[in-house]
């Protein structure tokens, strides 16, 4: 159990997209959720300090492999990768070759679905290419059952959970905000932009949202435990 654990009860989740420069079109508003090389470093340096911080990673861009696992490394941090299974391959996301690198270095790989679509809006058949489709076919890539999921956009309802769970995900990821049980089935995520800053993330590992007052003690024991 971690400092954080054991004073709040919770985590904190963190939701990565790319990083440094994209090398496909991105979506409408998709940008603003890329961070730079050096902005990301200077994040993960303050991550580091907080081993309840959870990083994870959304889309399966090849920033991931080519970016994110080598400074993962260097701050020996470990992290799950929700990878868009029919992404795999195409220009400006990851090979299979990557996933398995992924697999190799100890990270987690889960599925962000077969196409990057809000589950919440689809039919039984669509949705369930969307969640068995695409873990069969991520599984294949990485040689490892598929045992997370995270949800596109951040969208789910309570039908979409309900599929999740009958087709058996451990653990489902949300983009909500907020810090998250430790051990729930589902857990939600603060999703990093842009305009974020290392101090930014540091605040936010140590002062769980919603327990001000109680979070001030905490800030000051946090700094206290990052001087020594
Ligand atoms: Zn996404």
């Amino acid at each position: 159990m971690t400092d954080r654990e054991r004073s709040t009860g919770t985590v904190l989740n963190l939701c990565f997209h790319g990083i440094g420069t994209p090398g496909r079109n991105l979506e409408a508003e998709e940008g603003r959720f890329w961070v730079g090389l050096d902005q990301f470093d200077e994040m993960l340096s303050v991550i580091r300090g907080h081993p309840s911080v959870r990083i994870t990673f959304d889309d399966g861009n090849a920033s991931d492999a080519g970016v994110a696992l080598p400074a993962l490394a260097k701050w020996g941090l470990k992290a799950s990768f929700f990878v868009v299974a029919a992404r795999l391959g195409e220009p400006g996301s990851l090979t299979m070759g990557d996933l398995r690198e992924l697999v190799r270095a100890g990270m987690t790989v889960g599925s962000h679905g077969m196409h990057h679509r809000s589950w919440r809006t689809l039919g039984r058949m669509a949705l369930r290419e969307e969640l068995s489709e695409a873990r069969r076919s991520i599984a294949v890539a990485t040689g490892k059952p598929v045992t997370q999921a995270a949800c596109p956009y951040g969208f789910y309802d309570r039908r979409v959970l309900s599929e999740l769970r009958r087709s058996g995900f451990a653990r489902v990821y949300t983009s909500d905000g907020g810090p998250a049980r430790p051990h729930s089935w589902l857990q939600s995520r603060y999703v990093v932009q842009r305009q974020d800053t290392p101090e930014f993330i540091e605040d936010l590992a140590c002062r769980p949202r919603g327990t001000f007052v109680a979070s001030a003690v905490r800030m000051v024991k946090c700094s206290i435990k990052q001087l020594r």
